[in-house]
């Protein structure tokens, strides 16, 4: 397994690799769990070579986010990913992703202004930004992202079909901990308590999923209502069921079951951690 250090150094090994390999990408902030794990292993099926970045991008953490305590565990990162037989490592500075005059931005629009975006202002652009300088780097064939972060998987879709991108963007389900808890690196500043408490995220996407299930004219401000009623315990930033691709907001009135690829979104506070979640719900054409 090969360290990459810096961005020229990643250029050379990759452009090289790129050229008679398929390669795949999967980028993270590091801190690594069995989801991003699990990104690798579909990174393998896909692709001869595959390379993993580690990066927290201070490009998408606002003035008053976690950038600094972001969890870093670099040494049990490398173990992890030998263990999985990773090709490369991309591990750059940010000074090295940003010198001094880097100006260029991707402003990713109405999508990520909407749910996570409208809480985390530049939050998508910042994103966007740096996974198309991955993407542009890596010269990556593949690029695999988890539906965990929805949304996010979303902006980069239509950031490479904005922006003419070769690569090919991969989504991987949503990986939990058998409790039901989707797994993430934040995961970690959960104390025990929180942890039970945090189920009730899994534990109201489940219940809606079935409530819609039953009842098949439900509609979205039902359903918004119950996910809120349910969440009550936590304190909630939103919960919303949206429509299609560019994920805008279903209207209230509106009958799940009659809208395009429905999807419930959930982002709440377990004490100070901000955990997100999402689910489908069922649509026209599920
Ligand atoms: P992060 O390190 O949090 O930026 O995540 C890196 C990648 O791993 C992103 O594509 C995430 O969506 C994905 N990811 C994180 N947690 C999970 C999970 N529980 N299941 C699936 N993918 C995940």
């Amino acid at each position: 397994m090969l360290v990459l250090e810096s961005v020229k150094q990643a250029q050379k090994a990759l452009s090289q690799t790129a050229l008679s390999n398929s390669l795949a990408l999967v980028p993270t902030m590091g801190c690594l769990h069995e989801g991003h794990l699990d990104l690798v292993r579909m990174a393998k099926k896909l692709a001869k070579k595959v390379v993993v970045s580690i990066f927290v991008n201070p490009l998408q953490f606002g003035p008053s986010e976690d950038f600094e305590k972001y969890p870093r565990h670099f040494e049990k990162d490398l173990e992890l990913l030998k263990s999985l037989d990773v090709d490369f490592v991309f591990h750059p500075v940010a000074s090295d992703l940003y010198p001094s005059g880097f100006y260029t931005s991707i402003d990713t629009g109405a999508l990520g202004r909407r749910l996570c975006g409208k809480f985390r202002p530049g939050h998508f652009n910042g994103v966007a930004t740096v996974c198309l300088k991955l993407f542009n780097i890596t010269k990556a064939h593949f690029a695999i992202f988890g539906e965990k972060d929805f949304q996010q998987l979303q902006v980069i879709k239509q950031t490479v079909r904005d922006l003419n991108s070769p690569l090919e963007i991969v989504a991987h389900p949503t990986v939990r901990e058998p409790s039901g808890l989707a797994l993430s690196s934040r995961n970690r500043y959960l104390s025990t308590e929180e942890k039970v408490a945090a189920l009730c995220i899994p534990n109201t996407l489940k219940e809606l999923q079935a409530y819609q299930i039953k009842k098949s004219d439900c509609s979205v401000q039902e359903l918004t209502e119950l996910a809120l009623a349910s969440l009550n315990p936590l304190k909630v930033q939103y919960a919303e069921i949206t429509v299609g691709e560019d994920l805008s907001l279903a209207n209230p009135s509106d009958l799940i079951c009659s809208l395009d690829k429905p999807r419930l979104f959930i982002a709440a506070f377990c004490g100070n951690t901000r955990l997100i979640d999402n689910c489908a719900l069922r649509g026209i054409s599920s």
